[in-house]
C-alpha cells in the first residue's frame, strides 16, 4: 500500500526516530510499503520518518541504468560504522522537499550495518551515489534534512518555498 510522503517542513521530520528491537510483520510490512511509495515517487530513498513513522527504517534502490535489475534494499537500524575522508559532492534532493536541488558534500566511502527484512545482520562498503543516499537516508533517523547542510539563507528561502507549496495543497 502506498502511503503519503510528510513535506518540509513538519516537526516528525525532526525527530530522533526509535532502534527497532522487534521485528514484526507490521515492520515488513511497513518496508514493502515504503519500497511501493518509494518507486512510486518516483525516488532512490526513503526513511520511515517521511510517512510519519519514527522507527528506524530506511529503504533503497540507486539502481538507475535502463535495463539493470532493480536492487532494493530495506534496513532497520542502518549504522555507518566507517567512512572514508575522501569526500563527493553530488546534487541531492528529497522527496519531503520535492523539485528543490543542491550540493551536498558527503564522505565518499561508506561502511553501514544494518538488519535485513528476514532479522539478519548485514554489513557492506558503499560508494558513489549508494553512499550518498544511505547518509541522506540514516540523516533522516536523526532529524536532520539535507537542506540542513546548506547555508541558512539558502535553507530559509527553499523552506519558505516548500510553506508556500503546503498551503497551495492544502487549498486543493
Ligand atoms: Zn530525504
Amino acid at each position: 500500500m502506498k502511503r503519503n510522503i510528510l513535506i518540509h517542513p513538519d516537526p516528525r521530520l525532526k525527530k530522533i526516530c526509535s532502534p527497532v528491537v522487534d521485528l514484526t510483520d507490521e515492520l515488513r510490512q511497513l518496508a514493502d510499503d515504503m519500497l511501493e511509495t518509494m518507486y512510486d515517487a518516483p525516488g532512490i530513498g526513503l526513511a520511515a520518518p517521511q510517512i510519519g513513522m519514527l522507527d528506524r527504517l530506511i529503504v533503497m534502490d540507486c539502481v538507475k541504468e535502463e535495463g539493470e535489475a532493480p536492487r532494493p534494499l530495506i534496513m532497520f537500524n542502518p549504522e555507518v560504522v566507517a567512512s572514508s575522508d575522501e569526500t563527493n559532492v553530488y546534487e541531492e534532493g528529497c522527496l519531503s522537499i520535492p523539485e528543490q536541488f543542491a550540493e551536498v558534500t558527503r564522505p565518499k566511502i561508506v561502511d553501514v550495518a544494518w538488519i535485513d527484512r528476514d532479522g539478519n545482520a548485514q554489513r557492506e562498503t558503499f560508494d558513489g551515489l549508494w553512499a550518498t543516499c544511505v547518509q541522506h537516508e540514516i540523516d533522516h533517523l536523526n532529524g536532520k534534512l539535507f537542506i540542513d547542510y546548506l547555508k541558512p539563507m539558502k535553507r530559509q528561502m527553499i523552506t519558505r518555498k516548500m510553506q508556500k507549496l503546503k498551503r497551495e495543497q492544502a487549498r486543493e
